[in-house]
């Protein structure tokens, strides 16, 4: 089992200021997303951001194997899960997409990801956004110290899957610190008691990644783009949170974002009714 490290005060001072800033430069973003629009255009939106807060794009330059990923930001699709590449080709009314940025500022990562409804959007897309979100609070407040990872997991897991959408397994969330991504694995699946066990001082990213369909993903050519292979949806909201003696702490905010464009919102099916 690979170690995990466990922050000082002072590392989670500085992690709360890149999470912080990944946190703004997200809210920076959602100002800019509506139909049009083109991925690249975001991507330089969040680049300018970041750098003029002192900071480097944490995703910009990131290797896997061969593959160097080219952007600041990875914007998701519709059905592209997670690492899509920005381009130029005009986002659509009713699409979601996912925007997910990393920054390293002072030597400490940030880490955060949003899905935003392009324009107005189904009620069957906003519910998916909706659970997505809500198993996200669900597993946070599962990060307690004396836990384990897989109360967290299954929290997320239960909460996804009792709405009949999919958990998307080959992806997880990580520890970070120092690096993007550190120990330990935080899947989205998992078994209540079982798993790492949640100390004081870890800082990870819990990151759910749900489908409308099947969790079942495929890697395009690009060796990037995450996609579902029936075609269907995903959504994906991530926080950095760390496990203190108190309870969790939520790093990262979507506050900023939210005084931009509204909160997923709950039970579409109740407030058309
Ligand atoms: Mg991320
Ligand atoms: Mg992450």
């Amino acid at each position: 089992m690979s170690l995990i490290s466990l922050k000082s005060d002072r590392d989670l001072e500085a992690l709360r200021a890149a999470a912080d800033l990944v946190s703004r430069t997200l809210a920076e973003v959602a100002t800019h997303v509506r139909p049009g629009v083109t991925t690249m255009d975001l991507d330089r939106v969040a680049e300018t951001f970041v750098r003029d807060h002192g900071a480097e794009p944490a995703f910009k330059g990131y290797k896997v194997g061969r593959a160097v990923f080219p952007a600041t930001l990875c914007t998701s699709i519709n059905d592209v899960v997670v690492h899509g590449i920005p381009d130029d080709a005009p986002i659509e009314e009713g699409q979601i997409l996912t925007a997910d940025c990393g920054v390293v500022l002072d030597g400490f990562y940030g880490d955060s990801a949003y899905t935003f409804a392009v324009g107005e959007i189904s009620d069957e897309l906003a519910g998916l956004c909706a659970a997505t979100y809500d198993s996200l609070l669900a597993g946070i407040s599962f990060a307690v110290a004396g836990g384990r990872v897989g109360d967290i997991s299954s929290a997320v897991q239960q909460h996804c899957e009792r709405l009949g959408y999919g958990v998307v397994r080959d992806l997880v969330g990580h520890g970070i610190g120092r690096s993007l991504h550190e120990a330990p694995q935080v899947p989205n699946f998992g078994r209540r008691g079982v798993g790492r066990k949640l100390k004081h001082g870890m800082t990870m990213c819990i990151e759910p990644m749900i489908t409308l369909g099947a969790p079942d993903v495929s890697t395009d050519d690009d060796m990037w783009t995450i996609r579902t292979v029936d075609g269907r949806a995903a959504a994906h909201y991530e926080h950095m949170i760390a496990v203190l003696k108190g309870g969790p702490e939520v790093l990262t905010t979507f506050e900023h974002i939210e005084k931009v464009v509204p909160a997923p919102y709950r039970q579409p099916a109740e407030q058309n009714g």
